[in-house]
């Protein structure tokens, strides 16, 4: 079987199925079950499928076809150019969350010395690993409600080579931390509960419903973590969110209240406010 009437027949498939990148994700797939890179199938647009490829290549297609992304077909995603696991238990880690690294990795080298990072709700570790990554000084904690996503982000350390500066835990919100931090970073869950099954099926299927349920107005996150963190910080730390479309005004309140003051907005790549930062001065 040809690459081209492959994809060809899949690219229908996936389209019919309301799939909105289907001839990205079909070579992507086709990629997968060959065995060789993206970049590979352009030198060489005419590879022939063995028996066993092309089982591979069909299930995967079927799999997207049901709405299942390509992250989570081959448990992995890149994120700011690094590779992680992802665990059916954990967020498939966003490029939106990207700023959300940039930012701390900014404050982080605008601080004097080594800093201490905190991820509340780390999932598959992503934010708390790639800050590690860049700033070779940094070491933190990742904690999670879910004991699988701890197990996950170890996986990532480890495979990362950051097992070393970076430590995991399970815990509600932040009960089981009593160190303070110069920066903690988060994505709490911020979609509405009623919202989630308006949610394209990738995420509303896929990802892990706690992952993403932000209770009734979306908020509980950002007051769980408002309310907890006062003795986790020094007077010179940086509190780093990631919101919601539309919740900069909603989430800046809840930490006003808590007696943080905004420092900082930046936008995401779609130019959507996507990340606070927030101190106690
Ligand atoms: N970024 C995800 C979405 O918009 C939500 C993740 C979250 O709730 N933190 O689908």
């Amino acid at each position: 079987m040809r690459l081209s009437d492959m994809v060809r027949d899949a690219v229908t498939t996936l389209e019919a199925a309301g799939v909105s990148n289907a001839h990205y994700d079909a070579r992507l797939i086709a990629a997968g079950a060959l065995g060789v890179t993206r970049e590979d199938l352009f030198r060489n647009p005419e590879y022939l499928f063995s028996p066993d490829a092309v089982q591979v290549f069909n299930e995967n297609i079927r799999r997207r076809a049901n709405r299942e992304p390509v992250s989570r077909i081959f448990g992995q995603r890149e994120f700011r150019s690094l590779e992680f696991i992802v665990d059916p238990n954990v967020l498939d880690p966003r490029p939106d969350s990207e700023i959300v690294v940039e930012t701390a990795i900014d404050l982080a080298q605008r601080a004097t010395g080594s800093v201490k990072v905190l991820d509340i709700g780390t999932g598959s570790g992503c934010l708390l690993l790639s800050i590690l990554d860049t700033l070779p000084d940094a070491h933190g904690v990742g904690v999670d409600i879910d004991a699988a996503a701890i197990q996950n982000a170890i996986t990532n350390a480890r495979r990362l080579g950051l097992f070393e500066r970076s430590k995991f835990i399970q815990s509600v919100w932040t009960e089981s931390v009593n160190e303070k931090y110069d920066i903690i970073v988060s994505n709490p869950p911020y979609i509405r509960t009623q919202d989630i099954k308006k949610l394209a099926p990738e995420v509303a299927v896929y990802d892990p419903f706690c992952a993403l349920d932000g209770g009734p107005d979306g908020l509980s996150g950002y007051r769980e973590i408002a309310c907890r963190i006062s003795p986790l910080i020094f007077n010179a730390s940086f509190i780093v969110v990631e919101i919601g479309i539309h919740q900069q005004e909603t989430v800046t309140h809840i930490f006003n209240k808590a007696s943080f003051k905004l420092r900082e907005v930046r936008q995401d790549l779609g130019g959507i406010a996507r990340c606070l930062v927030f101190s106690e001065r």
